[in-house]
């Protein structure tokens, strides 16, 4: 963040405040983890804060301290524009375009009239944050949830909960500290986190080893239907709608499944393509391994974008068109994704 926004923002929370706190659609662990840790940290300075998310989150992040507070908008939107009505600044985590709350929130948060302040580690933000802390080199807006508290001057209120929530936000985003992303930085973040008393290994249990015997069932199905492009070292999987509903799908069931695609041998880029029958749209996560840009390939092809070696995209056309698609654009990448 630029020095004048931080002193200014640091002189705007002096005070109590109204503080509205947003995560992304489709929650994930650095979203909970990031606007549950924020909320607990201005807390700490007296401000009131509300916590919301566009749409339900998995019930594995429903341990995690004060989750049962965040308000969800599909569930209670009047709550949620009185509560935003009321914001006397709004904070939007993990996310760096408004759309991607969805767009009756969205319509919301573009009649606000407040100050927003933006916590991101996605690529190109959209300019609609008057503070604005982006910085696409960390490895989750947890990690940057630390480093704001530390910008505040105020990592001595750090404590066991705060630590909690963002421990798991830096642990879902690298998978488990194995991607790139993860650097001496978050190590020593991480430290410092385990130093608040956090219990890592009993974290790292709750978010991981809570599968239902369906989502096995339903991991079963994803690695029959995986599919491997030799040509070019892509490998993809399908589910239909009908294997979700087979399987009880419920939310977060596929989260992890596209990284079985990269787990073979030669391959350098993996997708999943996920039916959702409701919405009218098939929803496709992208995981590349090295130097092909993931962000460039959704936002080029499928409306959608994230960071270089993981993004996410949709479709609105059926499975086969959607694939065969995707099979069309890779042949424009087949250069980049050829054997070294
Ligand atoms: P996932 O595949 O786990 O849903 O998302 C991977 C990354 O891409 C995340 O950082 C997520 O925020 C981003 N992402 C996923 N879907 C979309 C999308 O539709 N649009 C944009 N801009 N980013 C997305
Ligand atoms: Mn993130």
């Amino acid at each position: 963040m630029k020095k004048e926004q931080l002193s200014k923002l640091k002189s705007f929370l002096s005070t109590p405040k109204n503080i509205a706190i947003i995560g992304h659609k489709g929650p994930d662990g650095d979203a909970v983890g990031s606007i549950l840790a924020l909320s607990l940290y201005l807390k700490k300075l007296n401000h009131n804060t509300t916590v919301i998310v566009p749409n339900d989150f998995p019930d594995f992040l429903k341990w995690m301290p004060q989750s049962e507070s965040i308000l969800i908008y599909e569930k209670e939107k009047i709550q949620v524009e009185t509560s935003l009505n009321d914001a006397d600044l709004i904070f939007t985590l993990d996310f760096n375009s408004l759309s991607r709350v969805g767009d009756d929130l969205k319509q919301v948060l573009e009649k606000s009239e407040v100050p927003f302040a933006m916590i991101d580690h996605h690529q190109l933000p959209e300019p609609y944050a008057t503070y604005q802390y982006s910085d696409v080199t960390i490895c989750s807006t947890a990690q940057m949830v630390y480093h704001f508290i530390e910008m505040m001057n105020n990592l001595s209120l750090l404590d066991k909960d705060i630590a909690t929530c963002i421990y798991t936000g830096i642990m879902t985003d690298t998978g488990s500290f194995r991607y790139s992303s993860t650097t001496a930085t978050t190590h020593k973040v991480v430290a410092h986190l385990i130093e608040q008393g956090i219990n890592n290994a009993a974290i790292h249990q709750a978010v991981f080893d809570t599968n239902s015997p369906e989502r096995m069932q339903l991991l079963g199905v994803a690695l029959q239907n995986l599919v491997i492009l030799d040509e070019f070292n892509t490998a993809y999987i399908t589910l239909s709608q009908e294997e979700l509903d087979k399987h009880n799908f419920q939310k977060g069931d596929t989260e992890g499944f596209v990284n079985y695609g990269l787990s073979i041998k030669n391959i350098k880029f993996a997708a999943i393509f996920i039916e959702h029958k409701q919405e009218g749209l098939i929803k496709i996560s992208f995981r590349s391994i090295g130097d092909f840009n993931v962000n460039r390939f959704a936002r080029n092809y499928f409306e959608g974008g994230g960071h270089n070696n993981a993004a996410g995209g949709k479709s609105k056309r059926p499975m086969k068109e959607t694939v065969n698609q995707f099979i069309t654009n890779l042949r424009s990448h087949k250069n980049e994704l050829a054997n070294e």
